[in-house]
Parts: C-alpha cells; structure tokens; sequence
C-alpha cells in the first residue's frame, strides 16, 4: 500500500441527513473491492488511480489532536468514498487504530462497508456504544452470490456480509443494511428484494435502507459500461436507449419495488426511513447517549 499526506481526517458535515453523521472520515483514498458501479471512481472526486489503495500518513497522531480539538463529541461517518475494510486494512489496521481513540474520545461512530472483515472490531464497536452511538451498515446490493462476485469483485460475497450482520447482531451492535445501488435490468427484480429482507430479518437486520436504482456519470459510467459489455453484452445500449447520459438512473420498476420493499420491512418489523433509523440509533439508546449528544 502506498501512503499519501491529508491535511485533516475530520469533515464536520453541515446537515446531518445522513445516518446521523455529525462528521465524516476516510482514512484511505482509493477502495480495491472492485464493484463495476462505485460512485466514488466518478470524475467530480478526483481520485486517480482509484483501485490503488492509499493509506493516510500519521492517522493516529493526526486524529487523536482532532477529536481532542472538538468541543462536544458527534457520530463520525465512515465508509463514504472508501471501505475502511479493504485488504490492506487486515495488514495496517488503520481502521481498528481509528476507533480505539474515537472510544477514548467518547465519540460514536457509524461505518458503511462490503467486507465481512467488520467483525474484527467487534470488541471495540461494544465498547464505544457503552458510551455512544453505533451504527454499522452492511451494503448488500444482491441475494445471490454468484452474481455478487460479477459486481463486487474483489469483497465479501453477499453470504458472507449476512453472516457478519449476524454476528453483529448477536454482540448487541446496532446494525442493518444498505440496500444499494439497485442496478437496472441487472439486480432490480422484486424476488431480490423479498430475499434480501428475508435474510436480512434473520440476520438481526434493525433496519434496511433502499435506493432503487443508481448514479451514473463521468468516469464511473464509462467503467460501468464497460463492464456491461465483458458481463452483459448488449445491456449498455438499453442503458443509453433508456437514460441517455442521466445522472439517476433510477429502475423502472422502481414503484413496484418499493411496494414489495415496504410490504416485506412491514411484515418482518424493520424500519426503513432515515429519520427513524437515526432517532434509533443515535438517539434511543439509552440515558448515557442522550446526556453526551
Ligand atoms: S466497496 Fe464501496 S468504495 Fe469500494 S469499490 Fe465498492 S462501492 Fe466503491
């Protein structure tokens, strides 16, 4: 892994409309997980080379003078541009480094990531929400792990990020799912949605949270064209044909599904709309949360 200089790890966030975040930190730029969609290759980012894996220099000392900086503790988000569970991250850890101050510092944390690698921080994520909000989402975009492995290529099959929802479940760790992207004519069928309900319920899943459909533009449309034509020939032309150079691509099943979605998060008990999830998460958990946030 290469290492590259950041001036600042913490972003503090104007509206806090996702998941809670008072804050947002990636500690690597660049993700090698390979999903053919990811946003985060788009143009707008910036990030060249984007599968190469880059670590942030000095993350311990540089995040231990920030969170002593602050003056009331906030949720810090991460996960947005880059999985802080790549592969490199089993050898570093910056990861695991990272949440031991955000627990000495009493701040909370929420991690979106694909990697079953999660796990490893177990011990940690219970500490920290013995005094603060935790929140671990697992991305699963797809039931079926054949298919899985096609559009996330290089992280956890969709089998084994149900298994880490599970184990996070049973340790008393406030996790659920992120149900996105939803790729048109690919993974937007309502058998995919009822599945991933279905398993997510049974791993423990507190809540699920949906987008039916997904973004395209610079950079990250031309790779996931390209992609279309190794695994789908023929797809890509219904992509232009049916969005031209949109930037939501949202499915056009996308009513249907939503109906199935509500209908099945109803059935099972799992709630699916942010401001509850955050009022959850952040703010049910018990007298010490509320005193510190
Ligand atoms: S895990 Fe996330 S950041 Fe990494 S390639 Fe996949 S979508 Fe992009």
């Amino acid at each position: 892994m290469e290492w590259i200089s950041a001036k600042t790890l913490l972003s503090k966030n104007k509206h806090q409309d996702w998941f809670g975040h008072d804050y947002t930190m990636n500690l690597y730029r660049g993700c090698h997980h390979g999903c053919i969609y990811c946003d985060s290759r788009s143009s707008c980012y910036g990030i060249d080379h984007f599968d190469l894996v880059r670590g942030k220099e000095n993350t311990e000392d540089m995040l231990r003078r920030e969170l002593a900086s602050k003056r009331t503790p906030g949720v810090i988000g991460m996960g947005s541009m880059s999985d802080p569970y790549n592969h490199d991250d089993v050898e570093h850890q910056l990861t695991r480094k990272a949440l031991k101050l955000i627990h000495q510092y009493r701040f909370g944390v929420s991690i979106a990531t694909k990697s079953e690698y999660v796990i490893r921080d177990i011990d940690l994520l219970a500490q920290i929400q013995t005094q603060a909000p935790v929140n671990v989402s697992l991305s699963i975009t797809t039931a079926n792990d054949m298919l899985s492995q096609q559009i996330e290529r290089r992280v956890s099959p969709s089998s084994a990020r149900f298994q880490a929802l599970k184990e996070l479940s049973a340790a008393g760790i406030y996790a659920g799912v992120l149900l996105m992207p939803i790729l048109p004519f690919i993974t937007d069928h309502a058998s995919n949605i009822r599945e991933i309900v279905r398993r997510a319920q049974e791993a423990g899943a507190k809540y699920i949270y949906p987008s039916f459909g997904m973004t395209l533009r610079e950079n990250q449309r031309e790779h996931y064209f390209r992609w279309l034509d190794k695994l789908y020939p023929g797809l890509k032309e219904q992509y232009i044909h049916t969005y031209g150079m949109r930037y939501g691509c949202m499915s056009t099943r996308r009513r249907q599904l939503e109906q199935v979605f509500q209908e099945a998060c109803e059935k099972y008990g799992i709630i699916y709309r942010m401001p509850q999830i955050i009022t959850a998460y952040k703010w049910d958990r018990g007298p010490m949360q509320l005193e510190l946030f």
